[in-house]
């Protein structure tokens, strides 16, 4: 059996030192500077959009595993947050890592420096946007809840470097600073204001809502929105959004709800009841989502595509030969945050 993986004897990858005093793989950073270029200069346009390639699974002849803080580099994580069809999915995915503890624990110093580069990346770009300002503070709180953490052990901490631990917490005041000066001033040039729209229109705009956490928040901040929210239609257009006709009939038969009118005055209850076992679709919120392709084991955006194998026609040659067609077979499988995760040993 041939053993495909780096002999334990080899030399290892090169390391060079960053101008921030870092020190970062080469392969890393030549590839960074490919992604640089290709954004800057029309002339290089040839350069491949971002993409890497992964390892699915671990076998004993290939004991790879794939390094969280190069993937992050070879997909242009940091560029794609001022992306704005991809910046949900970039937070949801550091949502996923800060909240979960991985950052102190599983994580390489490379990877951590990485993560909180790219949180103070979100920082100033919600500073210069002026949107998205509550995802920012959901992250903000969870670095807050990560730093109490570490302060109230007595033993082992900071884990890992101290010099390492040092610069996270300058990074995390940073962003802190930078989200606790973001101020957002209603425009009282804008014609007509939201309190002047009629009472359809605000409806309307409440129909567009995609969970019961905003409805909760709409309701607080204006008496106008409170009132209609108590409408059962704005609660079973929300439970037809997120679950089938087969679940909610589920629920309603659970709830001896199927074949009386008083279903009509408890969809509240009834969308409660769903959320609770069901769960809420999450794949609406993020416009672009990252693919893998069967073919070539690629992670890649979508919009930008990525250079493939199954794009020679010696490829399409061999799977005419295996009697399949290239049309038939799903090249693509999208990638949401959690499962993205799920491809590292983290
Ligand atoms: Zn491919």
């Amino acid at each position: 059996m041939p053993f495909i993986s780096k002999d334990w004897r080899a030399e290892g990858d090169q390391w060079i030192k960053t101008d921030d005093g870092n020190w970062e793989r080469m392969k890393v950073i030549e590839c960074e500077s490919k992604n640089h270029n290709s954004s800057n200069d029309e002339s290089s346009s040839s350069s491949p959009p971002p993409h890497c390639q992964i390892i699915l699974r671990s076998t004993r002849e290939i004991a790879g595993f794939n390094g969280l803080d190069v993937a992050v580099k070879r997909l242009d994580f940091k560029s794609s947050v001022k992306n704005q069809r991809r910046f949900q999915y970039i937070c949801a995915l550091l949502k996923l890592l800060v909240s979960g503890e991985v950052i102190l624990t599983s994580l390489s110093g490379g990877a951590q420096r990485i993560l909180l580069q790219m949180i103070e990346e979100v920082a100033l770009h919600v500073n210069n946007s002026k949107q998205h300002i509550n995802t920012l503070r959901d992250l903000v709180g969870q670095l807050r809840h990560l730093v109490e953490q570490e302060n109230q052990k007595c033993w082992g901490k900071p884990l890992g470097s101290q010099n390492l631990w040092f610069g996270h917490l300058e990074t995390i005041e940073r962003i802190q600073n930078i989200a606790s000066q973001i101020e957002i001033e209603p425009n009282a040039a804008i014609n007509p204001q939201l309190t002047e729209l009629p009472e359809e229109c605000i409806r309307k705009i409440i129909l567009q809502m995609s969970d019961h956490k905003d409805l909760e928040s709409a309701a607080s901040a204006w008496s106008l929105m409170a009132y209609i929210i108590q409408e059962q239609r704005i609660w079973r257009e929300l439970s037809n959004f997120h679950f089938n006709q087969q679940q909610i009939d589920s629920i309603l038969e659970k709830m001896s709800l199927l074949d009386t009118l008083d279903r009509h005055r408890n969809w509240q209850t009834i969308y409660h009841t769903l959320r609770k076992k069901y769960g809420l679709r999450d794949d609406f919120q993020y416009t672009e989502v990252l693919a893998l392709c069967r073919f070539c084991r690629c992670l890649f955006w979508p919009m930008t595509g990525h250079p493939c194998i199954s794009e020679s026609p010696e490829f399409k040659e061999k799977l005419e030969k295996a009697g399949l067609s290239f049309e038939s077979i799903e090249k693509t499988q999208l990638v949401p945050p959690h499962q993205f995760l799920k491809y590292f040993s983290l």
